[in-house]
């Protein structure tokens, strides 16, 4: 009998935690990660430290690539999967190259969301999701005396306290999408203002962003629609993170806000499931989809997947405890760790 080739998109925890579980469970069999990204599996939540200077990028390592050899996990590195063929199970590289599966496991991850009313003002925001945008950004610091934050979520509080210590003025333009997928109630609302204000950020509620003009000496000026006229060096844009599932659409998988599996991680495809951030997964009490963000959530996520790959079948039905409505969407979000 062939051995299976269990191939996996991703590098992150969801992808590695299932590489895991699939070597334990299936010693012979070939097993291939595949990440756009160069550098190896690493702790996003350290990106601001090595920003600052206070960690390197050796730090921000979780595994060396010496583990991949000894557990013989293939690791390509710096590769972008394009397009995936459900049918003859083949997925496509952007470089022409062709890799076969007998199971996929998709653990793409999600991408800085700007929602669609800023989409205009991309081009002048700063999102930092890699390590590569944290480098480009730790380049800039010296320059960067002033920030305005749009937006604002779990990932900006961390980040504009690293900013503070710089002696940077960093002023928090929060809007109604500021958590996204989460909402704030004004209790909430109130405690995030009088935190960052603590730390000395100005926090500007009840305003929104209503153009951005680049200035002729590199920086940005920044309109609100209450008439406010903010001068800064960058402007942070952090509405959360969604699902980075584009290239995906027309393949046949089923995609919403990510893409859609039963509560055993699988796709409508059989031998086809996807963990973590970039899924959206069903809960049979809930009779509903939800999606989550966040570490610990991806490590569980792709354990699970591993193991109904392997042929059980565990359920992704961590407990509800904190279940919020988002435009329609039921958002579990007792995944965020404070890390
Ligand atoms: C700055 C920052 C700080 C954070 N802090 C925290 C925190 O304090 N606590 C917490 O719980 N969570 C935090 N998070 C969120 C946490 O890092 C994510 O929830 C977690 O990494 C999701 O894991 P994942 O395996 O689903 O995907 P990811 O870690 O996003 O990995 C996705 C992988 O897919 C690869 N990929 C994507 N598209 C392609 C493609 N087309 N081809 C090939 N490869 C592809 C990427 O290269 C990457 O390797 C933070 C995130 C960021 C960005």
């Amino acid at each position: 009998m062939q051995s299976e080739h269990y191939v996996i998109i991703g590098n992150g925890p969801a992808a590695n935690s299932a590489a895991d579980i699939l070597r334990k469970g299936d010693p012979d069999a070939r097993i291939t990660l595949i990440s756009d990204e160069f550098f190896p599996y690493y702790h996003r939540h350290l990106l601001r430290h090595y920003i600052l200077g206070k960690k390197s990028k050796e730090d921000l390592i979780v595994r060396p690539i010496s583990y991949y050899r000894e557990n013989r996990i293939r690791l390509r590195l710096g590769q972008k999967v394009v397009r995936i063929d459900l049918q003859t199970r083949t997925v496509f590289l952007a470089h022409m190259e062709k890799v076969h599966y007998t199971r996929l496991l998709i653990c793409l991850g999600g991408k800085p969301r700007i929602p669609e009313i800023h989409y205009v003002y991309s081009e002048y925001f700063t999102a930092i999701k890699t390590i590569d945008d944290a480098e480009a950004f730790r380049e800039q610091l010296p320059g960067i005396r002033s920030m305005v934050i749009v937006g604002g979520d779990l990932i900006s509080v961390k980040m504009a306290a690293s900013f503070l210590e710089t002696g940077m003025n960093v002023r928090f333009l929060i809007d109604e999408d500021a958590f996204w997928p989460l909402k704030l109630d004004d209790d909430q609302r109130r405690d995030f203002t009088e935190r960052l204000s603590a730390r000395g950020a100005e926090v500007i509620s009840g305003d929104v962003l209503a153009g951005v003009e680049p200035e002729t000496e590199g920086g940005f000026r920044v309109r609100t629609r209450n008439g406010l006229s903010l001068s800064c060096d960058r402007i942070g844009a952090f509405f959360g993170l969604i699902p980075d599932v584009d290239f995906l659409v027309g393949s046949g998988l089923d995609i919403d806000r990510g893409i859609l599996v039963n509560e055993y991680l699988q796709t409508q495809f059989e031998g086809v499931y996807a963990a973590g951030d970039c899924a959206q997964v069903y809960n049979p009490d809930l009779k509903n989809y939800w999606v989550s963000i966040g570490w610990d959530n991806a490590l569980h996520l792709g354990q699970i997947a591993a193991h109904n790959i392997l042929g059980s079948d565990k359920t992704a039905d961590l407990p509800p405890l904190n279940l919020l409505n988002s435009d329609g969407v039921k958002v579990q979000t007792a995944w965020w760790r404070d890390l």
